[in-house]
C-alpha cells in the first residue's frame, strides 16, 4: 500500500508516518514546515524517518502543489496538516487557519476524488463540539466550535462528509481529543508545564485549572488512523479519546510535577477565549465500528512526554 501523510513534519503526522512505515508501507510525506513553531523541533520530529527507505518527504505547501499527480500512485490519504492552536485563531491571523484547514482540505478532496483512492482519514478534532453541557460528547451532538480554530476543522469535516455524500468518496474523520505525548506540539499546555517544571519555573495555569479533558496519548491517535484506513465504513465521524475519561487540568499537573520531581509551583489567571470549560469523549462508536480501544493511560502517557522534553531540550 501506498501513503500520502500531510503535515508529517508535525507531532501527530510524523508518529503517524513512523507507525505506516514500520507496517511495511510505503509513505510520502508532505509538510510545509509552516513557522507557527521551531524547525528543529520539526525536523527532531523527522529525525528517524529520514532514514527509512520507504519513506520521503516533500516540503511544498498543500495550496500551490498540484496534488492530482502527488495522489496519482497513492492508495491512502491521512490528512493530518492544519494550521493548529485555538488562541492564535483568533484576529489577522485567521486566513491562515481558512487557507489551511479549510481551502487545502478542498483542494485536498477535489484531487483525491480525481484520481481515486482507497480511503481518506481526515484529522478532525474535539474543538468542533464547543461548550456542551451533554457530557460526554457524542459523534450525533450538537456542533457549535467556540473558537475560529474550530470552525475551520468543522468546515474541513464537513467538507469531507459532502465529498462522501456526492461523489461516494470513502472518507473517515477522527475528532482527536487533546493528544499528547513524545514530540507534543511546544503550544500545547502539557509541553508547557513539563518544561517549566523541569526548568524550576512556575507554571501559569488559564482559568481556575478545575478545567478538564479527555487526554489521549499519540500512540492512541496513531492506531485510530490504522483502524480507520483498514475499515470499510466511510462517511462516518469517531471521537477519538484516552482510557481514562475527562481529567481536572490540576490533577493532570500534580502528575506532571509527580513525574519531573519537582513542584515549582502553580499561578492562575483568567480564561482565554476560545478554551473549551470541559471535554470527554464518548468512544463508544469507535469501539464498536473500527475496534478502537485507547491503552495508555495519563500517567504512562506523561512518563514519556517528560523523557521526550528532557532530551530534547536537555534538561
Ligand atoms: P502540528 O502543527 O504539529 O502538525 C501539522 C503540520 O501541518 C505542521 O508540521 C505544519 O507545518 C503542516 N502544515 C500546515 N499547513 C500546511 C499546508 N498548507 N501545507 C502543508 N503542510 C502544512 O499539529 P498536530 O498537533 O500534529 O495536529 C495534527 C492534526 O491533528 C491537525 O489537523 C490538527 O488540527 C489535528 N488535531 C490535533 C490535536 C492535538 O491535540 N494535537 C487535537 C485535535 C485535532
Amino acid at each position: 500500500m501506498k501513503a500520502l501523510v500531510t503535515g508529517a513534519a508535525g507531532f501527530i503526522g510524523s508518529h503517524l508516518a513512523e507507525k505506516l512505515v514500520a507496517e511495511g508501507m510505503d509513505v510520502l510525506g508532505i509538510d510545509n514546515f509552516s513557522d507557527y513553531y521551531d524547525r528543529r523541533l520539526k525536523d527532531y520530529n523527522l529525525r528517524r524517518l529520514r532514514d527509512e527507505d520507504n519513506f520521503s518527504l516533500l516540503e511544498a505547501d498543500l495550496l500551490e502543489q498540484g496534488l492530482p499527480q502527488i495522489l496519482a500512485d497513492r492508495d491512502l490519504v491521512f490528512h493530518q496538516a492544519a494550521q493548529a492552536g485555538v488562541r492564535a485563531s483568533w484576529g489577522e491571523d485567521f486566513q491562515i487557519y481558512s487557507d489551511s484547514n479549510v481551502l487545502a482540505t478542498q483542494r485536498l478532496l477535489e484531487a483525491a476524488n480525481e484520481v481515486g483512492i482507497d480511503k481518506f482519514v481526515y484529522a478532525s478534532s474535539s474543538s468542533v463540539y464547543g461548550e456542551t453541557e451533554d457530557l460526554p460528547m457524542q459523534e450525533d451532538g450538537r456542533t457549535r466550535p467556540v473558537s475560529p480554530y474550530g470552525v475551520t476543522k468543522l468546515a474541513g469535516e464537513n467538507l469531507c462528509q459532502l465529498y462522501h455524500h456526492n461523489f461516494g468518496l470513502p472518507v473517515v474523520s477522527l475528532r482527536y481529543f487533546t493528544v499528547y505525548g513524545e514530540r507534543q506540539r511546544p503550544d500545547m499546555a502539557f509541553h508547557i508545564f513539563i518544561k517549566s517544571i523541569l526548568q524550576c519555573e512556575p507554571i501559569t495555569i488559564f482559568g481556575d485549572g478545575q478545567q478538564s479533558r479527555n487526554f489521549t496519548y499519540i500512540e492512541d491517535a496513531v492506531t485510530a488512523n490504522l483502524l480507520a484506513a483498514r475499515t470499510n465504513v466511510s462517511g462516518e465521524v469517531f471521537n477519538i479519546g484516552g482510557p481514562d475519561g475527562n481529567i481536572e487540568l490540576n490533577r493532570a499537573v500534580d502528575i506532571i510535577e509527580e513525574k519531573a520531581g519537582q513542584s515549582p509551583g502553580r499561578e492562575y489567571q483568567g480564561e482565554v477565549d476560545g478554551d473549551v470549560r470541559h471535554t470527554a469523549a464518548d468512544c463508544s462508536k469507535a469501539a464498536e465500528m473500527l475496534g478502537y480501544e485507547p491503552k495508555t493511560g495519563l500517567e504512562a502517557g506523561i512518563e514519556a512526554e517528560v523523557e521526550y522534553i528532557r532530551e530534547v531540550y536537555d534538561l
